[in-house]
């Protein structure tokens, strides 16, 4: 059987550093503060065999050459293992280099995770929303029983990985960090952790209208950097700094009237916005 994915874009980060990020899409979870276009399974149907194709393609198009560095997100690119496991090995004979994963950690149990360490899979990017459970399955539909198991998890296998949260004004607040802080630093307090600031106006339902000042996020940093080695916090200000961020986005064609929202919304609230994109249609017959 043909294994296939759902794929709504592709990120090619040319400043301040290149890569690649594949957005694979569909989710086991569903987030009151999701805007990931790639939540749904939407954008266009690919196999191993024809994602591979698109990305090399691309790199030519954009980069005049193969990427060796490499990052699968979504959506939540766990939810079909072979398919990611699949990729993963070809991508490895292609010689990239650097491959890391961003996920919200449900599935990613032992098994998964000895698989990927066997192949060097060189970090993994792990959300973990809220630490109480009445409060994840609340924000998320699910328990985080498995998420929190999976931080042991990857502690124990010794794969490189950090924690993220998003600082959600009187949903996602203090208190979750807090808790979140210490259940990490009880199981390693070399954890790396990272503090995001919540966006409203990407979030079509009103689960929060105010975004954390810069000055509740330092807070909310202090907070969490008395239990923890490495803590970090970004803010829409302290994200595109001091480096540019500049990408080429290579979106299905499917889904460009989708996509002009989201841009229209990303130049409201991001100084010296510069998205620009190409269709994979544009790549697949340049
Ligand atoms: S895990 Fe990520 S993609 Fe899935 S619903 Fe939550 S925020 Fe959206």
């Amino acid at each position: 059987m043909t294994l296939c994915r759902r794929v709504p874009f592709l990120t090619f980060v040319v400043s301040p550093k290149r890569k690649v990020k594949i957005n694979l899409s569909g989710c086991n979870f569903d987030c009151r503060g999701c805007f990931a276009i790639a939540k749904q399974e939407v954008g266009r149907a690919l196999s191993v065999e024809e994602l591979l194709n698109l990305l090399i393609k691309s790199c030519q198009f954009i980069y005049g050459e193969m990427i060796e560095d490499v990052q699968f997100t979504g959506g939540e690119p766990t939810m079909n293992t072979d398919y990611l496991l699949s990729l993963i090995r070809q991508l490895r004979e292609l010689q990239v280099s650097k491959i890391g994963i961003s996920t919200n950690g449900h599935l990613l149990g032992k098994d998964l995770v000895k698989e990927l360490r066997s192949l060097d899979v060189n970090y993994i990017k792990l959300d973990l929303k809220a630490y109480h459970d009445k409060i994840h399955k609340w924000y998320t539909g699910e328990s985080n029983a498995k998420v929190l198991k999976a931080v042991e998890i990857l502690n124990r296998y010794g794969l490189n990985f950090y924690v993220r949260t998003i600082f959600i004004p009187d949903v996602i607040d203090f208190g979750e960090i807090e808790e979140i802080a210490r259940f990490l630093s009880k199981i390693n307090k070399g954890i790396t952790y990272k503090i995001y600031q919540f966006s409203p106006e990407y979030v079509k339902n009103n689960i929060s209208k105010r975004r954390p000042t810069e000055k509740k996020m330092l807070k909310a940093f202090n907070v969490a950097r008395s239990y923890l080695d490495h803590v970090e916090f970004y803010t829409t200000n302290t994200a595109y700094k001091p480096d540019p961020y500049k990408c080429i986005e290579v979106r299905s064609d499917e889904l460009l009237e989708d996509f002009k929202r989201i841009d229209e919304i990303s130049k409201l609230i991001i100084k010296d916005w510069d998205m620009q994109y190409l269709t994979m249609n544009q790549i697949l017959t340049s």
